[in-house]
Formats: C-alpha cells, sequence, structure tokens
C-alpha cells in the first residue's frame, strides 16, 4: 500500500511540475502581445521622507493585467522577459510611462519628485541601434533628476565597460543610482568607490526582523556607512510603525512599504499626492 501510495505521489508530482512548466510557457508567448494590447500597466508605490512622513518619491513596479489570470506578479513574468529578451523592449516602455508622470507630479510638489525605474542586469546588454534612457528624456523634455534607476549588486560587480558607459551618461543627464535589496547581494562592496551611487536600499529582509539584535546592527551600520560615503539610505518593505521608529531613529532617510501604501495605479497615487502624509491613520 505504501508503495502505492508513493507511486501516486510521484505521478501527481510530475504532473504538477508540468502544469507550472506549460504555465510558464503560455505567459510566456503571451507576454509578447501583452505590451500591445496594453495588458501591463505600471503601478507607483510612495518613498516618504522618514523624519515628516511626506511622500518623496515612488518607485515604478510593473503589473500585468492577464485577461485570464488576473493581475499577475513581476515575480512571474519578469523572468520570462529577461529570458526572452523582451524585457528590454518591456523597460523602455515602463520608463518612458514613469518619466511622464515624474514631470506631471513633480509640478504637484513642492520639494521636488522622482520615480525610480527598476533595471535588471539583462537591461545592460550593450544595444547598437536603439536610443538609451537620457535620450529618451531629452525628447520628453524631462529634468534627469525626476528619475533614478535601481539596479542590483550583481550588475556592478560583473560591471563591463558598457554597464560603467551607461552610468557615466545616467550621471551627465542628472539621473540618479540605486541600489536595489541592498544586502543581499555579494560581501564585497568594492564597487561603492568605484562607481558613482546616490542611494542605498536595504532590503526588506532586514527591515521585517528589524527588532531582532542582529538585523538592527546591520541596518544601522548600513546606514552610518552609507552617510560617511555621503549617499542617502530607503528602507524597503515597512509594515509596521515600529519598524519605521527603528529605522528612523538610526538616522534612515526614506521610507516604503505596506504601512505607507503598497504599490497602486497611476490616478491612485495622484490621489495620495492630495494628502501627502503617510500613514494617514493615528498621531
Ligand atoms: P523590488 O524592486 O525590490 O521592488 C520591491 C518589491 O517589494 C515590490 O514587489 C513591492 O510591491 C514589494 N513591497 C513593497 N513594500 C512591501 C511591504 O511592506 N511588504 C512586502 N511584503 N512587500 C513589499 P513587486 O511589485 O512584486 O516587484 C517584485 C520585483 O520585480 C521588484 O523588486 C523588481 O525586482 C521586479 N520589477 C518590478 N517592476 C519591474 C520593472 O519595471 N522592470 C524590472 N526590470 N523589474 C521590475
Ligand atoms: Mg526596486
Ligand atoms: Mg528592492
Ligand atoms: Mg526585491
Amino acid at each position: 500500500a505504501a508503495k502505492q501510495a508513493g507511486k501516486n505521489q510521484f505521478s501527481y508530482f510530475t504532473h504538477e511540475m508540468d502544469e507550472k512548466a506549460h504555465l510558464r510557457l503560455r505567459l510566456a508567448a503571451e507576454l509578447r502581445d501583452a505590451l500591445q494590447e496594453n495588458q501591463l500597466e505600471v503601478y507607483y508605490q510612495p518613498i516618504v521622507c522618514l523624519r515628516d512622513c511626506g511622500i518623496r518619491k515612488a518607485e515604478a513596479l510593473l503589473r500585468w493585467n492577464h485577461p485570464i489570470f488576473g493581475l499577475v506578479e513581476p515575480s512571474q513574468f519578469i523572468p520570462l522577459a529577461e529570458e526572452s529578451g523582451l524585457i528590454s523592449e518591456i523597460g523602455d516602455w515602463v520608463f518612458t510611462e514613469a518619466a511622464t508622470c515624474a514631470k506631471r507630479w513633480e509640478g504637484l510638489l513642492a520639494s521636488g519628485f522622482q520615480i525610480s525605474v527598476n533595471k535588471s542586469p539583462l537591461q545592460f546588454r550593450p544595444r547598437t541601434s536603439q536610443q538609451e534612457w537620457p535620450g529618451f528624456l531629452k525628447d520628453l523634455d524631462v529634468p534627469g533628476h525626476c528619475i533614478s534607476v535601481e539596479i542590483t549588486e550583481g550588475v556592478l560587480l560583473h560591471a563591463s565597460h558598457s554597464v560603467a558607459d551607461r552610468l557615466l551618461e545616467y550621471r551627465d543627464a542628472g539621473i540618479q543610482v540605486a541600489i536595489d535589496d541592498f544586502g543581499t547581494g555579494y560581501s564585497s562592496m568594492a564597487y561603492l568607490k568605484k562607481f558613482h551611487i546616490d542611494y542605498l536600499k536595504i532590503d526588506r529582509s532586514f527591515v521585517s526582523d528589524i527588532t531582532d539584535a542582529s538585523a538592527r546592527t546591520i541596518a544601522e551600520t548600513i546606514i552610518i556607512m552609507a552617510h560617511k560615503l555621503g549617499l542617502k539610505v530607503i528602507a524597503e518593505g515597512i509594515e509596521t510603525r515600529e519598524q519605521m521608529d527603528i529605522l528612523a531613529s538610526a538616522g534612515c532617510d526614506y521610507g516604503q512599504g505596506y504601512l505607507f501604501s503598497p504599490a497602486v495605479p497611476e490616478h491612485e497615487f495622484e490621489q495620495l499626492l492630495a494628502y501627502p502624509r503617510l500613514p494617514r491613520t493615528s498621531n
């Protein structure tokens, strides 16, 4: 009987694997049309100043409104876009959407406003003919300081000449650069002296257990180091007031997370800007 059950379990397992693989293939094939058919949408998550909780920035986060599966998360389709090479085209589209919003929203806030756009390592592959992001900003008449680009440590660790050139172009255009998911990638930080970086984003994993002594020490140390190097710090994934208070008293500059707001559609973000102090509850 045990043998029989084991066999059933095995066939159930392979069946599930087949389904997953099948779904992946299906999404990969459909992604190509999703962009043309307006199924992709850029959501915006507020980034607040931890001193006054005012909205200063936003991160552009891609969503796919699939006609059958509903809202598909980026973790499910960004890897597919990377594998197929479609990520550059999609990434350029996200960038122009975000840049257009950044310009409009900057006009609404006195303190200046910036939208950060994620750029995966595969989007740094050398391209021959297509225009780069600083060129898009020129065409759209958007100032560079309205945009920052989020890259991961791996991009800089294996930085080729084309990555270094691209970062210099950003700097010339006034576009800022943030290291995303900081602290999770590599122990080498040599790249911090080699490249011009503006922000470190402390990974959510340190924030979620910031009440533990070791995670707290890591976060505090990242903040001190960043400030000594002249960088600003953004904490990702703040979900509680306690986490916010600990990070604020450690001198963290900005915060992002569900405590303030999840990523929301463009028109909802505009409503947040009308009441720009988050969270709106208590205190
Ligand atoms: P990321 O750049 O590290 O983005 C932060 C992720 O954390 C987002 O997930 C956001 O919704 C989520 N998050 C924010 N606050 C909280 C919180 O308080 N708690 C929790 N549990 N999560 C929080 P999302 O939107 O699912 O995006 C996942 C990843 O997909 C992003 O991680 C980024 O690496 C990638 N991605 C998203 N949009 C784009 C894009 O346009 N281009 C590229 N290349 N990658 C993108
Ligand atoms: Mg990011
Ligand atoms: Mg991140
Ligand atoms: Mg992440």
